[in-house]
Order: C-alpha cells, then sequence, then structure tokens
C-alpha cells in the first residue's frame, strides 16, 4: 500500500507498454450461470461515481471537507474491522489492512491535499488523484499490482460517495461490435444500461447463479460465466472474449481454433433457433397425439415480446420480486399497478400467472434491511414474510387486483409448505377483494388462486391443497434443492443429485398423479423443465404443462413433437423402480433409440 501510494514504485521503465509482446490467451474456469456461447470485445465495468461541483471558491473548506470524509472513511473501515464478519484472520483481513493503511497514507493524502490547492473541490481533487494513478497504472499487466489498483479505486470511490458524489454505476462500451461486460458485480440495473442488441456476454468475478444481476442476464438470454477469479485483472478492455456458458469457461484472446470452433458452434446455435422460430407456429402435441401447453417464465417488463416471439400459450410464472429488485425504492401501489397491467395489455388475453413477492434469503431488497440468516434459503422469505408483514402483500394484492379490473386474474403464492398458509394467504388476498368491492372497483372477472409446490412438505397434504387451490405450479428449483438437502447455489454440488433419478422422479409422479385424479391443473415452472430430457421424462410422467425459460420454448417443443408418450410411459414405469443414483443415461439411450430430439 505504501508503495503504491507513494507514486515511487513505478519506474517510466517499468511503464513501457507492452507493444509487440502478443499477450497469450488464456481460459478462465468458472462456474455456469447461463447457458450459450458469444464471442465479443470485453468491456469492464466499473463504478462511474460522478461529481457535482469540480471548481470550489476557499480551498481551506475543501480541505476540511476532506479532512471530515476521510475521518468518516477510517472509521467505516475500522468499524468493518471491529466486526464479527472480519475478526477472524485471512485474505480478506489483510484486504482490509491494505485498505487501512492505504487511507492513512501521506503520499496519497499529500497530493489529494496539494489538488485542492489548485482551486478544485475535494471531490474533484480526490478523482483527479484517482485517475492519475490509473494512468500510471493502465499499462501494468502485472495482476499483483492491477489488483492493488482496484482497492485503490474502491477506497476512492467509498470516499467519493462520502463528499456526497453520486453512483452512476454507467460506462458505455467503446466498440461497436458485440461486447462481453467483465463486472466483479454488478446492481441488475446497471447491465440493463447496456445497449440490448450489443450485449452480447457478461462475466462476472463474483456472481452466484441466483445473484440478481444473473437473473436479470437470464432475461436478456445472453450467456454468463461467474465466479471468474481474477477476471479484472486478468482481461484487458477491448480484449476478444469467449463466453462459454454452457462449460462455465471463458477463453481469453482466443487462438484461431478456438476461435473458430465457437463462431461455429454461435452460428450453429443461431441457425437452431431460426429452426425453433419455425416452429412457432406448430402445434405443441407429440407424434402420438398428447397435447402440451407451454408457457414462459417472465418477470420484467423486456421480457414481455418474448411471450409473442416463442409462440408461448402464456406465462405461467411471472416473477414479481424482480421489479422490486430493479429499483431503489419499494414501488408504490400506483406504480405497481401499472406495471401489472402493462404486462396484461402485452399479454393480449394469455394467461399470465403471477406469482406473490419472492424476497427474503438471497433476494434481498436494496430498502428493505435484513437480519443475517445461517440458511437463508430456508429461512424468512416469500410467504413466510407475506405473512408476518401482510402489508406489502396486501399492496401488492391489491395492484394486481386494480390492474386486472375486469380481466382474468391467476395469483400464485411461493415457498408454501403447508395447506395452513395457502389458506391465510387466500384470506388475505379475500380481505382485498373485499376493500376493492367496497370502494366499487371492478373486480377482475375471473380469479385463480394456486400454490407453487417447492417444499417437500407440501407433497404429504397433497389432497388437502388440491381441495383448495385453483392449480399448482411445481417449483423444482427449490423442491429438489430441499428434496435432496442440496444447496441449488453450490457449485460443488451442481452435478450431484439429478431430478432424472429414481427418488425424484417418484415424488413427481405422485403430484403429477394426484393433481390428475383431483382434475388439478398441475405445471413446473423450475428450470428443470427448459431440458428437454427431464422434459421428456415429465411428459412420460404425464405432466401435461410447463413454464420455461423463453428459449427453451422452441427446443422443448421439437423433443414433443419426435416423441411417443404412450410407450415412454410404460418403459418409466419400469424405471423409476430402480435403484441406480442416475436414469439419466438410459432415459437419454431411450431417446437417441426412438429418434426423439433432445
Ligand atoms: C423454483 O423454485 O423452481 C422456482 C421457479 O422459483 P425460483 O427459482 O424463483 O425460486
Ligand atoms: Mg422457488
Amino acid at each position: 500500500a505504501e508503495m503504491l501510494t507513494a507514486g515511487e514504485l513505478i519506474s517510466s521503465a517499468e511503464l513501457a507498454p507492452t507493444d509487440g509482446i502478443a499477450l497469450l490467451p488464456l481460459r478462465l474456469e468458472g462456474v455456469r450461470i447461463n447457458a450459450g456461447v458469444a464471442i465479443g470485445r470485453a468491456v469492464l465495468h466499473h463504478r462511474r461515481i460522478q461529481i457535482r461541483q469540480v471548481v470550489a471558491e476557499d480551498p481551506k473548506v475543501e480541505l476540511v471537507r476532506l479532512d471530515e470524509a476521510l475521518i468518516g472513511l477510517r472509521s467505516a473501515l475500522d468499524r468493518l474491522a471491529a466486526s464479527p464478519d472480519m475478526a477472524q484472520q485471512g485474505e480478506h483481513r489483510e484486504v482490509l489492512e491494505t485498505y487501512r493503511m492505504v487511507a492513512g497514507d501521506r503520499g496519497w493524502l499529500r497530493r489529494m491535499r496539494e489538488a485542492i490547492q489548485t482551486g478544485l473541490s475535494a471531490e474533484a481533487a480526490v478523482q483527479r488523484v484517482q485517475n492519475d494513478m490509473r494512468v500510471r497504472m493502465a499499462q501494468v499487466t502485472d495482476p499483483f499490482f492491477r489488483e492493488r489498483l482496484t482497492e485503490l479505486d474502491d477506497l476512492t470511490n467509498r470516499l467519493l460517495l462520502l463528499l456526497g458524489a453520486v453512483d452512476a454505476e454507467t460506462e458505455l462500451p467503446e466498440t461497436s461490435e458485440g461486447i462481453i461486460v467483465v463486472a466483479r458485480d454488478m446492481s441488475p440495473t446497471a447491465l440493463l444500461d447496456y445497449d440490448r442488441r450489443t450485449l452480447k456476454g457478461l462475466v462476472l468475478e463474483d456472481g452466484a447463479p441466483t445473484s440478481h444481476v444473473a437473473i436479470i442476464a437470464r432475461a436478456l438470454d445472453i450467456p454468463v460465466v461467474g465466479r471468474v477469479g481474477q477476471a479484472f485483472s486478468k482481461i484487458d478492455a477491448l480484449d476478444q472474449v469467449v463466453v462459454d456458458g454452457d462449460r462455465g469457461v471463458v477463453y481469453l484472446r482466443p487462438g484461431e481454433d478456438v476461435q473458430q470452433s465457437f463462431s461455429e458452434s454461435v452460428r450453429l446455435s443461431s441457425a437452431r433457433a431460426a429452426a425453433y422460430a419455425a416452429a412457432r407456429e406448430l402445434p405443441a402435441v407429440s407424434r402420438d397425439g398428447v397435447h402440451v401447453r407451454l408457457h414462459i417464465n417472465a418477470g420484467l417488463l423486456i421480457d414481455m415480446p418474448h411471450l409473442e416471439e416463442s409462440g408461448a400459450d402464456g406465462i405461467g410464472l411471472y416473477r414479481t420480486e424482480l421489479l422490486f429488485m430493479v429499483r431503489r425504492s419499494f414501488p408504490s401501489v400506483a406504480e405497481q399497478t401499472n406495471v401489472y397491467g402493462r404486462v396484461l395489455d402485452l399479454a393480449r388475453g394469455k394467461p399470465v400467472v403471477f406469482r406473490t413477492l419472492d424476497i427474503g434469503g438471497d433476494k434481498a431488497l436494496p430498502y428493505l434491511p435484513e437480519e443475517s440468516e445461517e440458511n437463508p434459503a430456508m429461512g424468512w422469505r416469500a410467504i413466510r414474510v407475506g405473512l408476518d408483514r401482510p402489508s406489502m402483500l396486501r399492496q401488492q394484492l391489491r395492484a394486481l387486483i386494480r390492474a386486472a379490473a375486469g380481466r382474468e386474474l391467476y395469483v400464485m403464492f411461493p415457498m408454501i409448505a403447508e395447506v395452513d398458509e395457502f389458506e391465510r394467504a387466500r384470506a388475505i388476498l379475500a380481505l382485498e377483494l373485499e376493500r376493492e368491492r367496497a370502494l366499487d372497483a371492478a373486480p377482475p372477472a375471473i380469479l385463480r388462486v394456486g400454490a407453487m409446490l417447492e417444499v417437500p412438505s407440501l407433497v404429504y397434504q397433497l389432497p388437502q391443497l388440491l381441495a383448495r387451490a385453483d392449480f399448482i405450479s411445481i417449483g423444482s428449483n427449490d423442491l429438489l434443492q430441499f428434496h435432496f438437502a442440496v444447496d441449488r447455489n453450490n457449485p460443488r454440488l451442481a452435478e450431484r443429485y439429478d431430478l432424472l433419478s429414481p427418488s425424484a422422479l417418484t415424488m413427481m409422479r405422485r403430484i403429477i398423479i394426484g393433481c390428475a385424479k383431483l382434475g388439478v391443473e398441475v405445471s413446473l415452472c423450475g428450470e428443470a423443465g427448459s431440458h428437454p430430457l427431464e422434459a421428456m421424462a415429465l411428459i412420460g410422467l404425464g405432466l401435461r404443462s410447463f413454464s420455461v425459460a423463453p428459449s427453451a420454448i422452441g427446443a422443448v417443443k421439437m423433443m414433443l413433437r419426435s416423441l411417443e408418450v404412450a410407450p415412454l410411459a410404460g418403459y418409466l414405469e419400469a424405471l423409476i423402480g430402480q435403484a441406480d443414483h442416475s436414469l439419466r443415461k438410459k432415459l437419454k439411450d431411450y431417446a437417441a433409440d426412438h429418434g426423439i430430439a433432445i
């Protein structure tokens, strides 16, 4: 830290650009967050802090402002250091110590003070010193020093915010080619600021598959690789980058052979997309005449065009929390009514199943302070929050009822663990309906209320649930996580348990048969339905409705159109009684032997 801030660390010889030295191709491993392959130029996403005032009249005042901000910065760092999370030794502790050293470094402080004496405001002086440092360090390729620069950047940003600068968090690319955004982590709104036409892929240094930005990236249907350690220090702006979201690998400055093979797979996937688009008008029906309803998952207005493009039957899961997650403050009833109304307008009469807020746990809202939990996925989330603090749920239900006045309204409650919770949620809905009626507002023409089946305990109350619910939707992401006791975000366990296992398929069959007996509509809205092989098995077990990623509609439909359901059903019946770890291989072989397009 001392070396860095003294500015004497790098001699001019060390600053020599790497001219003529071709940087070698690199392969960086990460985790798969969204499938697909993309090639483009790297854009390094930094937080962009905007300052409001550049010059100042009185340097004395500015020096005092700087000192006060520095005191604030140091005490924030001290508080951080004293927090229980930081109590132990380890790398994070060392990083923090480095921050504290930089914050107290005389060279850094001196140069900021000197900049103020030239007539700059305190914030402009801080930024000037930051820019100088960036220029000095720009050509250094050593990852160690690059890493130090990002630390200093972070510290400077904190200081700028203390001085009243605003966090604009955007950086516009300087290339007309397709771009790959490389970020430490970023807010979902920042990703939405990039032009959809040029944004081709995303590489995150952090980023869990369920992080907000990952959810948005999936909605945009761009390939994403997360947890790529040191992406920031290894990737330079405008480097050529291949994002292989299928394997969780990033190729940096790829050689010609790698480029060619990926260009080929990009071409093939666009050819496949064109074939699926051509299948848009074809009915979703199997060779032996079994019809399956295909819906899409959505959560933002930008998803709505997918409904028309994919030719889907409707929206089987509208994740309302995304609207709340991309905003800086809680949306009012009027704002929510407006958005839900527009969703219904854009759906043009096709059904939209609105899932009430599934927040809490790992889906945090920036404006709702949360207590940290040991097991957030099993913590205070979704309907649990809704029932304990009903005002948020009531406002949302009010907005949904108003938006759907005179139209069809489908409402679905998430994370229902027992029938009693469903009853209580329904009672809150009834209250809101009553309230609207008292105000003489037009009610929805039809109201259908469903539950997500994503907690295994509910499987054991299926008859009682089905007597009360108009429909159910299997949330296989969470259902499998709880069924196998496997954290859905833990990459080490990602491949360990399989929906295509005797255990999970037996549970699925129980649900599907239970619903068929009582004539209650059942769909599946987890990621599994987007995979043709999984969808094939579920259709074999009797499932007739899915809600999948928009980009998966074509593949699932083509699979269905090549499938004969009756023989598969018989085959599965025998198969799920076996003791295999997974039936994936056997089902794949079955598909290959029967010409099923997987
Ligand atoms: C699920 O759990 O399968 C689901 C669709 O909900 P989410 O992924 O939003 O938790
Ligand atoms: Mg879920």
